[in-house]
């Protein structure tokens, strides 16, 4: 027998390790374990984002009961799991997709480990990205830190080689067999169901085609939606690049571009995790002021697009780009509020939240990220609006008191938070050189 991990792909068509599992003439079994060490870290015990993987895994989990197989699920430490599993099954081989955020890097390598020393092959395949790491690099092998280039040599690359779809249907006969064994409860491992509505996993081909067209503006649905679905796995990013190529939707091509790109800076470069890009940044004298920052959580700092779209993002578990884009932009320069308090807020509510793209927009925000904008470059709330929103409708919807006594002044004024900020940053950059 071997054994099939899932992590970040869940779903069983066009799996890259699953497909290489169940080609391997043993029997496939497949795993998946709720990890403590991530788990623990959760204050939320409804947490959406557990929700939603309990909900995917029973999918899968009926899929398989219906070819007569099974998923089994576990609850602990991997390391330790794999070990108990181990000793029981002796397995031959273990598959798994690549996970690339720096936990998931040292906990397969201890994984790795113990299993070599038990001569158990532990086979990883890159699935999460189009390509990853060290498949996009400039001629001299060093890693790109502008997106630009990047893409240029990303999309290159793909015409080279075209995308393969993983056919696992064809080889369902070969999972192992087993009676239906029952899946842990969400409330056997301390949680409790979350009551967010989750985007569809389907997006209209609309959508794509006119994404140029309306990406920008909040109060349309003029985006895909399905950020959490690449961030578990429920959909195939390969037949995803495959749709745009052939609804011929550049602009959003490029947005997934933007996925692997900021995944390979992660990859290179993990001192972003902890400290900026540029490490001159880090020496920016943030104000962090905390009650300044509770109001920018609870959407009541009387700017009403940063406000509407912390609203949206406290109700839904996610927000529009563009205005992740605005509300990063102020809390970082408006509010001199050190980018790491809004990253780790992002962390803890968004449905999509993914390590990665989430650092690369906190990061980019700030200007201490690759290929962010100039510090001078500050985002005007008021004119944002005027752009993108100009019939203040993504505003009402999610501040009804809007234009009301009932709304809050401005927590500070546009021009002199500016001037603040040209300051503060320019006394760090200028003291960093
Ligand atoms: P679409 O516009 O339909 O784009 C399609 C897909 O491309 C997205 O689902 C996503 O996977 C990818 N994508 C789009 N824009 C970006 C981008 N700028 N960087 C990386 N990938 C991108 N995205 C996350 O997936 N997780 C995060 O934690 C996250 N945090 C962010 C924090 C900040 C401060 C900012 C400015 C952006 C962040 N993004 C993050 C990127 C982007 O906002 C979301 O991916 C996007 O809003 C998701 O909506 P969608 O699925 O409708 O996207």
């Amino acid at each position: 027998m071997v054994f099939h991990w899932f992590r970040r792909d869940l779903r069983l068509h066009d799996n890259t390790a699953l497909f290489h599992a169940l080609l391997s003439g043993d029997k496939v079994q497949c795993v998946f374990i709720f990890d403590t060490q991530i788990l623990d870290k959760l204050d939320d015990k409804a947490d959406a984002r557990v929700t939603f993987i309990h909900k995917a895994l029973a999918e899968i989990k009926s899929q398989l009961n219906a070819l007569g197989a099974d998923l089994w699920t576990f609850y602990g430490n991997p390391v330790e799991i794999w070990k108990a599993i181990v000793e029981e099954h002796k397995p031959n081989a273990i598959f798994t997709n690549k996970d690339y955020e720096p936990y998931a890097i040292a906990r397969d390598n201890e994984i790795r480990t113990m299993l070599l020393s038990k001569s158990i092959a532990f086979h990883t395949y890159k699935d999460h990205v189009i390509f990853e790491e060290n498949e996009v690099v400039k001629d001299d092998g060093t890693p790109y830190v502008v997106y630009t280039p990047y893409s240029r040599k990303w999309k290159a690359l793909l015409n080279k080689q075209p995308i393969q779809t993983y056919f696992t249907d064809a080889l369902f006969g070969n999972f192992n067999t087993t009676s239906v064994s029952k899946m842990l409860s969400l409330e056997e491992m301390g949680f409790s169901p979350s009551r967010l509505n989750f985007p569809s996993k389907s997006t209209t081909q609309g959508v794509i085609k006119n994404y140029a067209k309306n990406r920008d503006f909040p109060s349309i649905e003029g985006t895909s939606r399905l950020s959490v679905h690449f961030r578990f796995g429920t959909i195939s990013i390969r037949e995803k690049v495959q749709k745009t190529l052939e609804l011929n939707s550049e602009k959003w091509l490029n947005e997934l571009i933007w996925r692997d790109f900021y995944s390979q800076i992660l990859f290179h470069f993990p001192h972003v995790v902890n400290g900026g890009f540029r490490e001159k940044y880090d020496s920016i004298k943030w104000r962090n002021n905390e009650e300044e920052f509770k109001k920018w959580c609870e959407g009541k700092t009387g700017y009403p697009l940063v406000d509407a779209g912390m609203r949206e993002l406290n109700t839904t578990g996610f927000m529009h780009n563009r205005v992740r884009m605005v509300v990063a932009s102020f809390l970082t320069k408006h509010l001199l509020i050190d980018w790491r308090w809004g990253e780790a807020y992002f962390a803890q509510k968004l449905l999509d939240f993914d390590l990665a793209s989430n650092n690369g927009g906190w990061q980019w925000a700030a200007g201490s990220g690759v290929d962010a904008a100039p510090y001078f470059r500050i985002f005007n709330p008021h004119n944002q609006i005027v752009k993108f929103d100009k019939d203040y409708k993504y505003i009402k919807k999610w501040i009804p008191e809007w234009d009301t006594s009932a709304y809050p002044k401005e927590i500070v004024e546009h021009k002199i938070a500016r001037e603040r900020c040209l300051a503060t940053y320019k006394q760090a950059l200028d003291d960093g050189k």
